[in-house]
């Protein structure tokens, strides 16, 4: 019997359990699991609450479509039915620029525009960041050798401000990270490859959507989620798997190669496995590697993790008629609040709330998540509201409020992540039956952290 021991039930680590369950039922193998998550509840982030009505997502509220692995786990777990999309239709997004809410202009991908009018009447950016889009066709700025941080990379091609109103906040609202310290490479490798063929972002662009033949079918929605909220995706996983391969409120604390296999220790209990497969943030895998392999323990550690706190509202039908319509805004770190974003719930996910009702959800992250970190919810909560105040001029009182806090919970990819990632590879490579998995190596997303999970059991399934 193949014994592999699953450490972390987020869904890094539930995907791995569902993968060895079905490479059990489908090639009948002798394997068996052991899943230890050290809180209570499985599913890590991934946490729904139903207030009033409302699906309130305390974690993640939907993954990217394009990326198919998460929706391929829903099919594969009968969850089609209850997929849901973005209702792409009201999808707007502002940024706020001197305290006034801007939509962002259509055509911009990420920051490269590729429809000249809508950009160029767009109070969003200055004339000269305009000028500067123009003339990046043309005249594209020198590739650099090597890595650099996504701030480096976007004000070469198109200056600083786009920097502060676009690139920064986009990647606040999915990191809760810092463009001047993310790496291009890891984060957008797309745009970086793009400069490497095209020079010019725009002219790779456009010429991408050259090749693409016009639209015969419906372009799918941007993003995707289940009608019960994202827990329910880890619930369905944890429904399929064996009860007793489930260990909950067991915090490991060491791994160590022994006897061809892995003693995996958790509270007074030591068991012996032929493989383990960490799915735990890289700061709580490196510790666990401790001693077996300091070296590749600092590699785990040095990658960055930061806090995030999401705050969900609720209020009324007025409130609900008073907003502007879209899916939400951005906000510039240069706007000095302490809120990076706000989603309008209600009009993303109009599933997700009564037609009497709008659900807010608003995000903090970074030195902004940190200098909230202390205070009790109804102060977390009375900050949101004054800036919303100052935002929307929203004065309601809500029907509700709820406060989620996520230490260290989202990886930041910073500058040279890629080079890092290759040598934790050689290091794993010298101890045999052990897998990463998690949202600290190759995509921080739902979807990436479940191929994470699935490609982690393939590679420890057989021996
Ligand atoms: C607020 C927030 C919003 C997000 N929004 C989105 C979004 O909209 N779309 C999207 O695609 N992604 C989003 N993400 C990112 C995505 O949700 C996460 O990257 C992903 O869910 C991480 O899953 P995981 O299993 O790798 O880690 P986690 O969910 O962090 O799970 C790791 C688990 O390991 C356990 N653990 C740690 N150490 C030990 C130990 N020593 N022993 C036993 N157990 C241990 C922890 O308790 C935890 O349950 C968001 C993340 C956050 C925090």
């Amino acid at each position: 019997m193949r014994r592999v021991a699953i450490i972390g039930g987020g869904i890094s680590g539930l995907s791995a359990a569902y993968a060895l369950e079905e490479h059990r039922r489908q090639t009948g193998s002798a394997l068996d699991y052991t899943l230890f998550e050290s809180s209570p509840q499985l599913g890590g982030v991934l946490r729904t609450e139903k207030i009033d009505g409302c699906i309130v997502e305390a974690g993640p509220d939907s993954f990217i479509t394009e990326k198919p692995w998460a929706a391929d786990l829903c099919r594969s777990l009968g969850l089609c039915d209850q997929l849901i999309g973005s209702n792409d239709a009201d999808r707007k997004t502002y940024i706020l620029v001197r305290g006034r809410l801007i939509a962002m202009p259509d055509g911009l991908m990420f920051m490269v525009p590729t429809r000249i009018l809508p950009t160029g009447l767009s109070p969003l950016f200055s004339w000269k960041t305009k000028f500067r889009m123009g003339r990046e066709l043309f005249h594209p700025p020198r590739a650099v050798d090597g890595d650099e941080s996504v701030a480096s990379f976007v004000e070469r091609h198109y200056g600083a401000e786009m920097v502060d109103r676009l690139a920064d906040p986009l990647l606040s609202g999915v990191y809760g990270g810092e463009a001047a310290s993310l790496s291009v490479r890891a984060v957008l490798p797309r745009f970086a490859e793009m400069e490497r063929s095209h020079g010019s972002l725009g002219r790779a662009m456009l010429a991408a959507r050259q090749k693409m033949s016009p639209a015969k079918r419906p372009v799918p929605p941007l993003f995707t989620s289940l009608k019960d909220g994202m827990q329910h995706l880890a619930e369905a996983v944890v429904s399929h798997l064996s009860p007793a391969s489930l260990l909950t409120g067991a915090l490991v604390q060491a791994v160590q190669p022994e006897a061809g296999g892995w003693v995996v220790s958790a509270g007074l209990q030591s068991d012996h496995f032929d493989a383990v497969v960490l799915a735990v943030p890289t700061h709580s895998a490196g510790r666990l590697l401790a001693i077996c392999s300091p070296e590749l323990s600092a590699e785990l550690a040095a990658i960055q993790y930061t806090s995030s706190i999401t705050v969900g509202l609720g209020f009324d039908r007025e409130v609900r008629q008073s907003l502007p319509p879209g899916f939400g805004f951005l906000v510039p770190r240069s706007e000095g609040k302490q809120m990076l974003a706000a989603t309008f719930v209600h009009n993303k996910f109009p599933q997700r709330a009564p037609e009497d009702r709008a659900l807010l959800r608003c995000f903090l992250a970074g030195k902004s998540a940190e200098s909230g970190w202390g205070l009790s919810d109804d102060q977390i909560v009375g900050i949101i509201r004054n800036e919303l105040q100052q935002i929307l001029g929203l004065r309601a009182e809500p029907l509700f409020a709820r406060v989620y806090k996520w230490k260290a919970a989202m990886a930041q990819y910073g500058v040279g992540h890629l080079d890092r990632l290759d040598r934790i590879e050689r290091l794993r490579q010298k101890l045999p039956g052990l897998a990463l998995a998690g949202n600290g190596y190759r995509g921080i997303g739902v979807p990436d952290c479940v191929r994470s999970g699935r490609d982690a059991a393939g590679a420890v399934a057989t021996s």
